[in-house]
Formats: structure tokens, C-alpha cells, sequence
């Protein structure tokens, strides 16, 4: 039976990228349901770095990652993983308290927040409806190039010696004095450490392998790609609602839309709903006087929470050699390179990497769920 030091379940953004880092000190086998890694969420995101997105606790986890997607080190390719964007957060006439909350919960964090009127709103989003009247920048918002990214830690994990098994669902995991044994769709191979990187099925697999779920719920997300009169600006920012009730960004000549639908189900392969559309539809009609031509494509994916919203990265309190990677939200691409190398740390026992010094271990240590 093949033996590996580390076996992670999932080669979405979460697995590959803990492949990447831990590759080069370990035996590592990456198992991924899929005939394809990045099927699920890591496929269907919507592909922004955005420092206040996740809120002020998520938010350490994305800023440490900013400069290694801006400048990734040599072997990641010579190019950035981030292009600009920015963001503006809008507030009509009744919201401005929840502005004012906004940019507070930022305050002393180093994000970069700059207020907008009125005028300047009009300048960045033109056709704006009348009853929005204040906004906040934030001038360091990127796009992120999530196909390039995700391949990327793939391509360097399998350099460093990780393997890649594809339709290769965990269907038992044993683990006895010498470690897990584990049936991989038709092989069984043993491991020391197992990885749980299984994105909205984190605790189905949790619980296939003995451990104690942590109630990571997943979320259906919902995106339509539009075709606008007039058409998107080129520098449109990400805008977003201060609500959590829409956003909406270019993309390639055409716009992407999402009305911040937040629906429980059960892990699965997510499909947009009828009515989540026409309510993205309705919102957006709320804020621009844009004419939709056409909605050329929709696309609904999970977004997989733990019950405090943070992100659950170390060793299991109950499950001896079980690792968490999960519940990585709606910011599981953003914090990719900084979420990695700290599971990487605990994992391994390593030195943390400079990057984490600002990121306080604790607010993610699953042990925090009881
Ligand atoms: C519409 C939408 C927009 C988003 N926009 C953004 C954004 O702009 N920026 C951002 O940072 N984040 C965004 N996110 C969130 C981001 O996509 C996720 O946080 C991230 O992709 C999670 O990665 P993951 O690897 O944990 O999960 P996944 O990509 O879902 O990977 C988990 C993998 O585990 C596999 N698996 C499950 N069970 C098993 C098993 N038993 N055996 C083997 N394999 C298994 C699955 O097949 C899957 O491939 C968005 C999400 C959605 C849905």
C-alpha cells in the first residue's frame, strides 16, 4: 500500500496551495473527488482581493497575501496574480450609519478607506440612482486571476513531488497506531497526517474519518454575466452595496452581478435559482439606470462557513493526525497564499513565515469551536 506523510482531500485553492508548501519537506498525495480539480467553489468565484471583504478578522489573513499575489516568488511564474480594480462600498440616504459602522470597523487595520460624495460617486459609476449619496473607496482592491493562481500551486506542488489523484473520493478513513489507512475511490493507501481541504464537504468528511464535525455550513452564492447598455467601464470598480445586498464588477467588456444571496444547503454542485436572479436583476435595476441587453451566463457556487465565520486552519482537538483547512467563506482565493503557509507552519512545526506576522494563529485554530 503506498504510504504518504500527507494526504489533503480536496485540490481546490485550499488543497493546492498546502500542497505547494508542504511538498517540498514531505510525502504528499492531494485526493480530489472530481475529475478536475478547482470544480467547485474555486471555479465559480468571483475573483476579487478585497482587504475589507470577510470583515476585520478575515481581513489580516488577506492583506499578509497582497504582496505575495502582487510579486509571487520565482517558480510561480513571472507575473502578478493581482490587476486593479478598487472597490466603493455605496450608501443611500438611510444607510449612512452602516457606512459609518463600515469604515469604523476598520479603523487602525492600515486598509486603505477614502470617503466619497456624491459627485465623486457620479464620476466612478455613472447613471448612478439618485438616493445614493455617499460611498468609501478603497483604492487597493485587485482583480484576481484565480485560473492562473490556482494552477499555479498546482504546477509547484507537483514539482516539489506532491501527487494528484483525481476521482479519488475518501470514502473510509481508519486511523490506528500506525496512522490512517484510507480508501481513495478504488485504492487504499496509509498516511500520518490527514488534510481535510473538502470545501463545502469539510464535515462530511469529518465525519467519515471519526472526527467531530464543526457545523461548516455552505452557502449558495449566485452570478450572472450581463451584457449592458451602456456597457460596464473598463474601470468600474467592484461595487457593493453596504447592505451585503448586491455587487457587480467588469469583466472582459461584459459585467458580473450577484445579489449577495446567502442560501444554506447541502454540499452539492450548486446551481443559480430563478428567483435569486430576478432579485439580482431588481437590485441592480435599483442602483444603475443601465439597460440589461442580455444575461449570457449564470453560475451559483458555496461558500462554506464555520458557525463564527473565520476560517478553521490546525489540528482537530479531538481527531489525532486530522488537520483542518476550511470554512475558507467567501475569501478562501484572497487568503490563499497567507492561510497556506500558516497551515503549513502548525502542520509541519516549521518557522512561520514572515508574512504571518501580523496574523494571530489563535482566531483560526479549530480548538476555538470547543
Ligand atoms: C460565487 C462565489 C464568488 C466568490 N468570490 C470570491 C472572491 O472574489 N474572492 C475570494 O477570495 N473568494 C471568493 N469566493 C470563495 C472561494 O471561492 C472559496 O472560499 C474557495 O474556493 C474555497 O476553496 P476550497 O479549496 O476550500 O474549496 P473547493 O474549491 O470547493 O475545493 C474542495 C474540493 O474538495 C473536493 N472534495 C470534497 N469531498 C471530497 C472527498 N470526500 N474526497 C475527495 N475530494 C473531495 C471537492 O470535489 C472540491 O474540489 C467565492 C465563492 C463563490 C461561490
Amino acid at each position: 500500500m503506498p504510504h504518504y506523510d500527507v494526504v489533503i482531500i480536496g485540490a481546490g485553492i485550499a488543497g493546492a496551495s498546502l500542497a505547494a508548501e508542504i511538498a517540498p519537506h514531505c510525502r504528499v498525495l492531494i485526493a480530489e473527488a472530481e475529475d478536475r480539480p478547482g470544480y467547485h467553489s474555486t471555479g465559480r468565484s468571483a475573483a476579487f482581493w478585497a482587504e475589507s471583504y470577510g470583515g476585520p478578522q478575515v481581513q489580516p489573513l488577506t492583506t499578509a497575501s497582497g504582496p505575495w499575489l502582487a510579486s509571487p516568488p520565482p517558480g510561480y511564474g513571472d507575473r502578478s496574480f493581482l490587476g486593479p480594480r478598487g472597490a466603493l462600498t455605496l450608501a443611500r440616504g438611510d444607510e449612512l450609519h452602516l457606512l459609518g459602522e463600515f469604515q469604523t470597523s476598520f479603523a487602525g487595520t492600515g486598509v486603505r478607506m477614502e470617503p466619497r460624495d456624491r459627485a465623486a460617486l457620479v464620476a466612478q459609476v455613472p447613471g448612478l440612482a439618485a438616493d445614493i449619496v455617499a460611498g468609501i473607496f478603497e483604492p487597493d482592491c485587485c482583480d484576481i486571476d484565480v485560473g492562473a493562481l490556482h494552477q499555479a500551486y498546482l504546477a509547484t506542488a507537483r514539482r516539489a513531488g506532491a501527487g494528484l489523484a483525481l476521482r479519488s473520493p475518501l470514502l473510509a478513513a481508519q486511523h490506528g497506531s500506525a496512522g490512517w489507512v484510507l480508501t481513495l475511490g478504488d485504492q487504499q493507501v496509509t498516511a500520518r497526517t490527514l488534510v481535510n481541504a473538502a470545501g463545502a464537504w469539510a464535515d462530511p468528511v469529518a465525519i467519515r474519518a471519526g472526527v467531530r464535525p464543526l457545523g461548516v455550513q455552505p452557502y449558495r452564492r449566485t452570478v450572472l454575466q450581463m451584457r449592458t447598455n451602456p456597457a460596464a467601464p473598463v474601470d468600474l470598480p467592484l461595487t457593493l452595496g453596504v447592505r451585503g445586498d448586491y455587487y457587480f464588477k467588469p469583466e472582459a467588456g461584459r459585467l458580473w452581478l450577484s445579489p449577495h444571496d446567502e442560501t444554506p444547503e447541502p454540499a452539492a454542485d450548486s446551481a443559480p435559482d430563478e428567483l435569486d436572479m430576478a432579485l439580482a436583476i431588481d437590485r441592480f435595476q435599483q442602483v444603475v439606470d443601465w439597460r440589461i441587453e442580455a444575461v449570457e451566463h449564470r453560475w451559483a457556487g458555496q461558500r462554506s462557513f464555520a458557525p463564527d465565520r473565520l476560517p478553521l486552519i490546525g489540528f482537530a482537538s479531538d481527531g489525532p493526525d486530522f488537520f483542518w483547512l476550511a470554512g475558507q467563506g467567501g475569501f478562501g482565493i484572497q487568503t490563499a497564499p497567507a492561510a497556506a503557509k500558516l497551515a503549513a507552519s502548525i502542520l509541519l512545526g516549521l518557522t512561520p513565515d514572515p508574512m504571518l506576522e501580523r496574523v494571530d494563529a489563535k482566531l483560526y485554530d479549530p480548538a476555538r469551536l470547543g
